[in-house]
């Protein structure tokens, strides 16, 4: 049966890829990140301002007239849901814009493009259509690829272990005082499990609310539709002595399994291995806003995240990946923080953040870059006089009461090291700078054309994503 079923589905698949080859193109963009990234707020920006064109002067095909026409499709994808554009839209545009609601599942949304060709063929070939399949989905649920590898005893294990180092004890005791009462050799009940589990969640939430970032497994924080189902309902407990095949650890440790198999395995089967293009959005200014410990954790988190990019040659994933992911870009959001004057350096940081996996990485060949950008300015550049000197400020409208007020972040040090290496070494706070971040709405009228475009290189972003696929 199963083979019957692979044959059917690589024809399937065969014939689909052919079909598009010669007719109607499609590009499969990924847009992930942590929660609170900037998914949601990028990709509604993203599609306005391709269907309403003219503010994306970096974006050749728009900056040459090319994209004749934009309009959103029914998605191919019945079984997914649809991104809500619109409600998003509505949320960022009305008279009192508010941020929408952020990405909680994965959704998905087409953008077709009427493109007509450039250079020598413009003569030849009439416009095409191209269609942007746009998939969002939490990158939390990335997290949960080592998962594959270990088994319940390992991963109960090391996740007792890190709950228990500086960082997290703070936020795990909680949870430590529940599991500590737990016996895993006891015949389970229904309502200890759902005891377990709910501490440990409750110790990954706090440790995300804190700005940590590495809390495995995804759907613990991101459940989608499986919120208080068997497969999300288990927590690490310690090996007991003695154990029943109806012990709670034993049903702890077959629930880990239903978990990767009927969750992470169809994720990554299903929607990650059809990705060609991709974005990784990272909220370096939150975690350094919030201090060295963050920084320290959104690096492992990243370097986490990004080995789904280049699994090992053996691994199950890389047997069911396809096709290739050609580019890769990671993107740090929310610049319209910062002065322009300090965008190549929140960029440097990221890259540097980035680092540990992009140099033992080759990505599988694929193409990478790191930017800074915002998807949606919320501020106008300001320079005020304080104390006699020149401050290159930014000049928003406080989400907290709606204020103007104009800020200055803090001054990021052109090496990125100064804050990378103190946060390695796990400094409780930067020794000589300080960063505070306030949070601005989003703005409530369409910025002046003197005001310059609304959003900060989201046109350069798109170029190195899907540039070459309008040409
Ligand atoms: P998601 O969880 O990754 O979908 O993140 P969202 O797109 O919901 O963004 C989270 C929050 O970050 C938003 O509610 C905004 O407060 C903020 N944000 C996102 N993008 C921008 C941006 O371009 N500029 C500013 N100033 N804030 C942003």
């Amino acid at each position: 049966w199963d083979i019957t079923n692979a044959v059917s589905r690589t024809l399937e698949d065969a014939q689909s890829g052919v079909e598009e080859m010669l007719f109607e193109p499609v590009i499969r963009l990924g847009v992930t990140g942590l929660s609170r990234a900037g998914k949601t707020v990028f990709i509604t920006s993203l599609v306005a301002n391709l269907l309403d064109r003219g503010r994306m002067p970096q974006l050749r095909a728009a900056a040459e007239g090319r994209i004749l026409t934009a309009f959103l499709q029914p998605q191919p994808n019945d079984a997914v849901a649809r991104f809500a554009f619109e409600d998003h839209l509505a949320a960022l545009t009305g008279p009192e814009p508010y941020w929408p609601e952020g990405t909680r599942s994965i959704s998905q949304l087409r953008l077709s493009l009427r493109v007509r060709p450039s250079g020598m063929l413009s003569g030849l070939r009439g416009p095409r259509t191209i269609h942007l399949d746009i998939v969002d989905y939490p990158g939390e649920w990335l997290l949960d690829l080592p998962l594959l590898e270990q088994s319940y005893g390992n991963w109960a294990a090391e996740t007792i272990a890190l709950a228990r180092t500086d960082s997290r004890i703070e936020h795990a005791r909680p949870w430590l005082d529940v599991l500590d009462t737990a016996d895993g050799a006891a015949v389970l009940d229904e309502r200890e499990a759902q005891r377990q589990a709910e501490a440990f969640r409750g110790y990954l939430r706090t440790a995300r609310e804190a700005g940590l970032s590495a809390v495995a497994p995804g759907r613990f924080l991101m459940p989608g539709d499986l919120e208080g189902s068997p497969a999300l309902t288990f927590a690490p407990l310690p090996e007991p002595v003695k154990s029943r095949g109806n012990s709670l650890h034993a049903t702890f440790a077959r629930r880990f399994d239903a978990y990767k198999r009927i969750v992470v395995k169809p994720f990554y089967r299903d929607h990650f291995a059809k990705i060609d293009r991709q974005i990784v959005l990272v909220d370096a200014l939150g975690a350094i806003n919030a201090g060295p410990q963050a920084v320290e954790d959104l690096r492992q988190a990243m370097a986490a995240i990004l080995m789904s990019f280049r699994p090992g040659r053996n691994s199950w994933l890389s047997s069911v990946l396809g096709r290739r992911v050609e580019k890769i870009l990671f993107a740090a959001t929310k610049a319209d923080h910062l002065h322009h004057s300090q965008h190549a350096a929140l960029a440097a940081i990221t890259e540097e953040l980035l680092d540990d996996a992009r140099r033992r990485a080759d990505f599988r060949g694929a193409k990478t870059e790191a930017m800074s950008i915002a998807a949606l300015r919320a501020t106008i550049e300001e320079t005020v006089r304080h104390d006699g000197a020149a401050l290159d400020c930014v000049r928003g409208r406080l989400l907290d009461g709606g204020r103007e007020v104009a800020m200055y972040a803090g001054d990021l040090p052109k090496d990125p090291g100064a804050l990378l290496v103190p946060a390695r070494q796990g400094a409780a706070k930067w020794l000589d700078a300080e960063y505070g971040i306030m949070k601005f709405a989003p703005p409530r009228v369409a910025l002046a054309p003197d005001e310059g475009p609304p959003h900060i290189r989201l046109d350069r972003a798109t170029e190195f994503l899907i540039g070459d696929r309008l040409a």
